[in-house]
């Protein structure tokens, strides 16, 4: 067997630069369910934020950071997050990546909401697809291996340490086991649990849910963002650059309806406070055909045609229209996962020998609520990080050979899984758990949505550890990777909807109209939750404070 020096799971913003924070001699490898340039990070827009501003500094993003997070994130991990933004950004740029320029050439930045400074760096509406593009070809440059389109469906686990994976190989068909001294998780987000989401489909939560199995706890997975402005009906992201750049959003009496809600920040305020607006507006009947417009018009077709390209082409594709023309329709849509695999500011998960960043971790940054522009940033600093530490751990460890016990079992869970003979396909499974996640565990949550979704999920988790595979090979089984990413789904519903119900306060992104006030006497906790037999179970643990009490 293959035994790595370091294996990435998944080739997004953060696998890609934990694997480029390795040192050159070791042996590096990636695994990619899709080819990495089609990870979801490939589709962020509208920037990546670092205090680069003459006026501006890393402690007023700290600073921003931990009030749009409503006090709930580690401030010793978003401290060092906003003081290594700066060099992480400048480190981009010299691997090449082009990011917008203002008009004295230097990096330009646009506001974001949450931010009290245009703090986020940006490549026109494409920022995403310029820096993993520019990562991918660094990537090759060194040589690395990359297993492409191989689907990890578990860790190998020998005395309690992570030892590697066990992994489908998805083009050729075939299982394998691959070993590694030290796994990094860098799967991404579960936004796929719910019906209407910007995510890619492939954000099914699968790296939270390797972990939440072998006994790392998930953190905060209650606090899911919503994004204020997904496109009608396809729910394809918006983005806050275009708030950024000065779109206004309008009621059905064509009101600036912000100003009753956020007289100061109007469009720039949270997401969460403008994606509760926006539902409040459409609950109070005064949406347009359940949505509200988001008004570009103003900004002039240069201008639109310039900062906002992508913005116009999927407004013009996807809704039938033009943003120089006409206000576009929206609606907030699941957007943005802020828990995930608990870790430390190095990406240490408690598992030794398993780490994880990105999205699929909960460092945590972003606390109840994510600001604009600081995903990609954790990306960057936490991925290269987790490789950093993952790599000098690996230095300790002395490769041997592994039992074959945990491929065993996957091969017969394999094999059970392509004799089940349940009346439903994983999709379907998969749309009603969408639909109920959505339904109950919206904007809006209350102790009897929540309570009914819990039931619900239980009995989909049955459902979905027997569904029916119509295609029974070997080569591109796509109803086998949906079936095990069924799994994963269900999973991590079940932990989002177990937080929520406990968690009586509303704070950030989650709102619940039957305490809607935050409580920071009985609810200025992390929560995490624990796989048993059972279900998630929960426990509550204390939030790093350092610079900024809670206001
Ligand atoms: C439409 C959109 C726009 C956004 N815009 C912005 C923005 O402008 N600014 C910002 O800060 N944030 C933005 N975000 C958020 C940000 O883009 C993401 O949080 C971030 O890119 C996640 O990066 P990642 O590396 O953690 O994961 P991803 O980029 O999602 O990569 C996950 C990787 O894991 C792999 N993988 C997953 N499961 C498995 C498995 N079982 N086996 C093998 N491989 C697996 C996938 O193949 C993929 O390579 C946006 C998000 C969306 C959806």
């Amino acid at each position: 067997m293959k035994i790595h020096d370091l294996l990435i799971v998944g080739a997004g913003l953060a696998g890609m630069r934990a694997a480029l924070a390795a040192p050159a001699q070791l042996d590096v490898a990636l695994i990619s369910k899709v080819h990495p340039v089609r990870s979801h990070s490939v589709a962020a827009q509208g920037g990546i934020n670092a205090a680069l501003g003459e006026s501006d500094s890393w402690e007023a993003h700290a600073f921003d950071t931990t009030k749009g997070g409503q006090y709930l994130g580690d401030q010793d991990a978003i401290e060092a997050m906003c003081r290594e933004a700066p060099d992480d950004i400048l480190e981009l740029e010299r691997m090449g990546v082009i990011f917008s320029r203002d008009e004295r050439g230097r990096i330009a930045q646009r506001p974001f909401g949450g931010a009290g400074f245009p703090r986020a760096c940006y490549a026109a509406d494409r920022t995403g697809h310029a820096i993993l593009h520019t990562m991918y070809e660094q990537l090759m440059k060194r040589g690395c291996h990359v297993y492409e389109e191989w689907y990890v469906m578990s860790l190998i686990m020998e005395e309690g340490i992570c030892r590697g994976v066990i992994a489908w190989d998805i083009v050729h068909g075939g299982l394998h086991a691959i070993g590694a001294k030290a796994v990094v998780l860098a799967t991404g987000g579960s936004g796929r649990a719910f019906l209407t989401s910007t995510n890619a489909v492939i954000n099914t939560g699968d790296g939270m849910a390797l972990a939440y199995r072998v006994g790392a706890p998930l953190e905060d997975m209650e606090f899911v963002q919503f994004h204020p402005t997904t496109l009608k009906d396809t729910g394809i992201l918006i983005t806050e650059g275009a708030r950024g750049e000065g779109a206004y959003l309008l009621n059905t009496l064509g009101e600036r309806f912000m100003k009753k809600y956020a007289p100061e920040q109007m469009e720039l305020a949270t997401r969460s406070t403008v994606s509760l607006a926006i539902g409040q507006e459409i609950l109070e009947g005064r949406g347009v055909d359940g949505c509200v417009l988001l008004d570009l018009r103003h900004l002039g077709r240069q201008r639109i045609l310039e900062r906002l390209p992508q913005i116009r082409q999927l407004s013009v594709e996807f809704a039938g229209v033009d943003p120089v023309e006409s206000p576009i329709p929206i609606r907030p849509g699941a957007h943005y996962q802020m828990g995930g695999v608990k870790t430390t500011i190095w990406g240490e998960t408690p598992v030794p020998g398993l780490y994880a960043a990105g999205e699929c971790a909960c460092v945590s940054v972003h606390g109840a609520n994510r600001l604009g522009g600081n995903s990609l940033l954790e990306t960057i600093v936490f991925g290269r990080r987790a490789g950093q530490r993952a790599s000098d751990y690996s230095a300790t460890v002395q490769p041997r050979a592994l039992s074959d016990a945990a491929f065993r079992r996957e091969e017969a869970h394999l094999r059970q899984l392509m004799d089940n003979d349940g009346p439903e396909r994983a999709w379907q499974v998969r749309d009603d758990l969408g639909k109920i996640m959505s339904l109950n565990l919206g904007i809006f949550r209350t102790q009897q949505s929540m309570t009914d979704a819990l039931k619900e999920i239980r009995t989909l988790r049955l459902r979905g550890e027997s569904v029916r595979l119509q295609d029974k090979g070997k080569i591109f089984n796509t109803d086998l990777i949906q079936a095990f990413e069924l799994n994963c789904l269900v999973e991590i519903a079940e932990t989002i909807v177990a937080g929520a119900l406990a968690r009586e306060e509303s704070r950030g992104a989650h709102y619940r109209s039957d305490f809607p006030k935050r409580d920071d006497g009985k609810w200025l906790k992390h929560t995490r939750a624990t796989k048993t037999p059972d279900g998630p179970q929960l426990s509550y643990a204390p939030v790093t404070i350092t610079k900024f009490p809670p206001k």
